[in-house]
């Protein structure tokens, strides 16, 4: 089924005679719809994103980004636009445990593809994205809302109302975690149980989050900030989104703390549970919380095998990870090229999105597991637990290549079996 693109306002026509409005209908204008929409640009095909929001805001989502996703954001052009526009790199990682001198991790110098974490607002970076696959020939409808799909040879989008749906060669479901459409479609989303819980709030004012804390100062660099109390279940990533902005995450076991944080009347309990788990007391001094704070159980949530009959899963629709791993963003990525390399290769897109999914699901797969063993042996409550923590931990003093390197790696870490024992000291 070879398409050939028309210009605008044209139809696409497929080889079998049949033609249809688009070759991509993407609905959802976030990270994964707008850099797929940018990473098969200029070969003509026609690509139209549907996006509900018509101006972004923040809903409290990814704003650093790992190493290993950097990687990705290089490999799908989008790294030098989001320095230029929105992002600010951090060449350090350092961890606090208990409060002691902490880790320092030097990214560029100790990652496989010397990369650094990127931080931005979530909501700068999905415009700066949807604004550039507009510029790149993407017709983008913004506070537009698609109510339906249709399977079939020749899949549809309902925008609104609208009785006759826009067809497509593929149609690109992006719409992120709570993605309604996929479940009126009848995808089966498994889930696992909840167990972390993640709290994000803003502080605006006169800190830097992204400051280095550990001695020695390194006034150029700017790092992101892990606090971490094993005995208390709790964890505090932090970090500089922008000039006078700052991100800071609380992860907790969802048995730490007897009621979810969220809205204001939380914000001081939230500010008690930062300082308690090592956040310096001067940042809550010369900074207030700006915008929205809710909490969200971290559980996975994934679709197997996202791809059926004309309509292809990506980014969270296919597979949310748990926010305390901040890999969210790089796994949408991952999806994203992994995607586009498939529809690159092939005129045939039926077989590419399948070839897709059994991408997707393998390395999501890993990860899952990876994180599941992070989550047991870093959070799980309890004297067993407490003492396995112990074991480990001092056998990662002498050995550091017990910790798979997560940050560096991603999915191709080590999760397997050994790899599991080697972590929890085991063997
Ligand atoms: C609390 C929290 C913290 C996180 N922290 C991190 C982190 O530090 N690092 C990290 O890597 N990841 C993190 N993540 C995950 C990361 O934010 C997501 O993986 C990423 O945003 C997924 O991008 P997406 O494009 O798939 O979905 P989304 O960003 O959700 O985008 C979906 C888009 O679809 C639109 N849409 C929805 N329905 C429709 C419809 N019917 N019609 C039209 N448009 C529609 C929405 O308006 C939205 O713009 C975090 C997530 C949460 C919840």
């Amino acid at each position: 089924m070879r398409a050939m693109s028309g210009g605008r306002g044209d139809e696409t026509q497929l080889s079998n005679g049949s033609s249809t409005d688009y070759d991509l209908i993407i609905v959802g204008g976030g990270l994964a719809g707008s850099s797929l929409a940018i990473a098969v640009a200029g070969r003509g095909f026609r690509i139209l994103i549907v996006e509900h929001q018509e101006e972004f805001r923040d809903r409290i989502r990814g704003e650093v980004l790992m190493p290993w996703g950097s990687l990705e954001a290089k490999r799908l052009g989008i790294y030098d636009l989001l320095l230029e526009s929105c992002a600010i790199e951090a060449a350090y990682f350092s961890s606090f445990t208990n409060g002691s001198s902490p880790a320092v991790r030097d990214l560029p110098a100790t990652t496989p593809a010397a990369t650094c974490c990127v931080t931005f607002p979530h909501p700068e970076m999905q415009a700066v994205l949807l604004k550039r696959a507009e510029t790149l020939g993407a017709e983008v409808r913004r506070g537009t809302v698609a109510s339906a799909v249709a399977f079939g040879e020749v899949p549809r989008v309902h925008i609104g109302g609208a009785a006759k749906g826009l067809s497509a060669r593929l149609v690109v479901l992006a719409d992120g975690r709570d993605s309604r459409l996929r479940s009126l479609l009848g995808f089966e989303v498994r889930h696992d149980p909840e167990q972390l819980v993640t709290a994000g709030m803003v502080l605006e004012g006169d800190v830097n989050c992204s400051e280095f804390l550990a001695g020695e100062a390194r006034p150029s660099a700017n790092t992101v900030n892990l606090f971490y109390d094993p005995a208390g279940g709790r964890m505090v990533i932090a970090m500089r989104i922008a000039p006078g902005r700052n991100r800071i995450y609380l992860i907790y076991h969802k048995d730490v703390l007897p009621k979810r944080l969220s809205g204001r009347h939380s914000v001081d309990e939230m500010i008690r549970q930062l300082r308690a788990v090592g956040a310096p007391s001067h940042w809550f001094d010369r900074a207030r919380q700006a915008g929205p704070f809710a909490s969200f159980d971290g559980s996975h949530r994934w679709v197997e095998g996202p791809y059926h009959e004309g309509v292809v899963l990506v980014g969270d629709t296919a597979a949310a990870t748990d926010p305390a791993w901040g890999r969210g963003l790089s796994r949408t990525l991952r999806d994203v090229r992994l995607l586009r390399d498939r529809l690159l290769e092939s005129s045939d897109w039926r077989s590419a999105a399948e070839a897709y999914a059994r991408d997707h699901d393998d390395f999501y797969g890993r990860m899952r597991r990876l994180e599941a063993m992070q989550t047991a042996l870093l959070f799980e409550r309890g004297d067993a637990a407490d003492s396995r923590r112990k074991h480990a931990f001092a056998l990662f003093a002498h050995d550091p290549t017990r910790v798979p390197d997560a940050m560096g790696l991603g999915p191709e870490a080590p999760s397997d079996d050994q790899a599991r024992a080697r972590y929890f000291g085991e063997i």
